[in-house]
């Protein structure tokens, strides 16, 4: 904490519960092993990892049809784009790992399923983007506009402020993982929840805006 006191956080019981179903205990992961474990899982099932530098990317318009490394070999492929590469989320909103390991899920269950045919289909595609990026705007437009931004955190104070970012997102992870919305008419629905999301931000932006700065704000 700023003081410099720590501060510890347990979570409340009822989040266990229906309808959240939330795993309160905290797991502590070897990371060492699990790397290692996980990458021999992965060369067991038969994938041939290259530990080389992409140096050049060949694309025609926004699709990479072929990368380069530094060595001079070239993999083309069909790609899907996920983690970081598909959408930033700012760092500070500790969501990054979870926003990859979604889209890698994702995005592995989308090849599994149309493998046969050797293609993704276009709504299929145009679904996993969308969810890609609704969610990476609500993450990154509610820091923005709650914290980042002057008004809401000098009326407020910064630590409110945190707060009323963080319960709707961490929660949404949550709605998000119990709802899973994959296709046409979820992707929407869940669009529409995030928009609802984003324009309630906005609307206390702005009100925020409007009324004086509050003298009680620890905001700077
Ligand atoms: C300071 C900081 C703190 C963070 N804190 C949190 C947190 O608390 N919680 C959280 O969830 N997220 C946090 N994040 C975000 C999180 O680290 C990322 O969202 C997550 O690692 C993204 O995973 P990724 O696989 O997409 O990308 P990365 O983990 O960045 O993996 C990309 C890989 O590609 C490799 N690479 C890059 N260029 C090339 C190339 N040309 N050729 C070959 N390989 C290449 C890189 O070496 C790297 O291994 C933080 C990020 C930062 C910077």
């Amino acid at each position: 904490m700023p003081s410099g006191e720590p501060e510890h956080y347990v979570p409340v019981p009822w989040l266990a519960r229906q309808p959240f179903n939330v795993e309160l205990r905290t797991i502590h992961v070897d990371r060492t092993r699990l790397d290692r474990e996980l990458m021999d899982a992965v060369i067991r099932s038969g994938v041939n990892m290259v530990h080389e530098k992409v140096a050049r990317i060949e694309s025609t318009g926004k699709r990479v049809e072929a990368i380069q490394t530094e060595s001079g070999r070239r993999y083309s492929a069909k790609w899907l784009v996920v983690g970081e590469a598909a959408s930033m989320v700012d760092p500070i909103t500790s969501n990054g790992v979870t926003a990859a390991l979604r889209h890698a899920a994702e995005g592995c269950a989308l090849i599994l399923k149309y493998r046969e045919s050797g293609r993704l289909p276009l709504r299929a595609r145009i679904c996993y983007s969308a969810r890609v990026v609704y969610m990476g705007k609500f993450f990154n437009g509610g820091i923005e506009k709650l914290v980042y931004e002057p008004p809401v955190r000098n009326r407020i104070g910064l630590r409110h402020a945190g707060t009323v970012y963080i319960s709707p997102a961490w929660g949404m992870n949550l709605v998000y993982a119990r709802t899973s919305p994959r296709g046409m008419f979820m992707t929407a629905l869940f669009g529409l929840w995030l928009l609802f999301f984003r324009v309630t931000t906005w609307l206390v932006y702005r009100v925020c805006k409007l009324l004086p700065k509050s003298a009680d704000a620890t905001g700077c």
